[in-house]
């Protein structure tokens, strides 16, 4: 997951060990020669493009859709507020640490570092967990294909079986946090994952596909104490087209 932010150098460095990696194969030699922002599967994950901008800054991705979009299941009030308000405040936030980070680099001094690498963190999953969680909403009606569907019935049973699942467990996270549907890669299977917070991920093989923000910000002014009713709500905006295309874009990397 693309947590911190690469430089320039090291970029063309990786870029070019995976393009000569699979050339080697035989494969995607036409990636050989890309640069700032190189076409890799994940990244396509977050289009229009990666989570910072050219100068290797985070940015607040825009919906796309309007904030009243996804009424009445999540409401207008809320979703801008979550939106501008906590997104943008976890942006503002991975980027101080991230330049706190280099100056400490540059003068050689690490006496703030256990605090920077904790704001680094915190405040870069959020930003990734938030930009996946957008994504994963639409006000379409959409369902489960393709490989998505196999895999959801091949590990859970069922849709149905998934849904009530994912349920359960995310309404029983502990405080704020996250329920995910997870790709765990060295197994090629899907696991519903608890995160607490955001910067405490428990299995490090797996990387979120679909994500249910229930810190109280995602609910409480229109749920107030029923989580189970706005996670259940949820699944009504979820855009499963996406979802899907994150698994098929994790399984090309494969
Ligand atoms: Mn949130």
């Amino acid at each position: 997951m693309k947590l911190f932010h690469i430089n320039q150098e090291e970029m063309d460095k990786r870029t070019f060990f995976k393009s000569a990696a699979l050339a080697g194969a035989g494969l995607f030699a036409t990636r050989i020669g890309t640069t700032a922002t190189p076409d890799l599967p994940y990244l396509r994950l977050f289009s229009p493009g990666p989570l910072t901008n050219d100068q290797g800054e985070y940015v607040l991705p825009p919906l796309d859709y309007p904030y009243n979009a996804l009424e009445p299941h999540i409401d207008e009030q809320t979703l801008k507020l979550h939106h501008d308000k906590h997104h943008a405040g976890y942006v503002r936030g991975v980027n101080k640490a991230m330049k706190a980070i280099q100056g400490a680099r540059e003068k050689n001094d690490f006496s703030l570092i256990k605090h920077w690498e904790r704001e680094l963190a915190f405040h870069g999953a959020g930003h990734v967990m938030h930009s996946i969680y957008w994504k994963n909403m639409t006000p379409k009606k959409t369902s489960p294909s393709g490989t998505l569907k196999k895999y959801i019935k091949r590990d859970f049973g069922s849709q149905e079986a998934f849904i009530n699942y994912f349920t359960a467990a995310t309404k029983s996270v502990e405080g704020s946090g996250w329920g995910i549907l997870a790709y765990q890669t060295g197994t090629d299977k899907l696991v519903v994952l608890q995160a607490e917070k955001h910067q405490n991920q428990s299995q490090w093989i797996s990387i979120p596909i679909l994500v249910c923000d229930v810190w109280e910000h995602a609910y409480y002014l229109k749920y107030q104490n029923k989580r189970a009713e706005y996670i259940r709500n949820f699944f009504d905006v979820v855009n499963w087209d996406d979802v899907g295309s994150r698994l098929d874009h994790l399984l090309d990397m494969a």
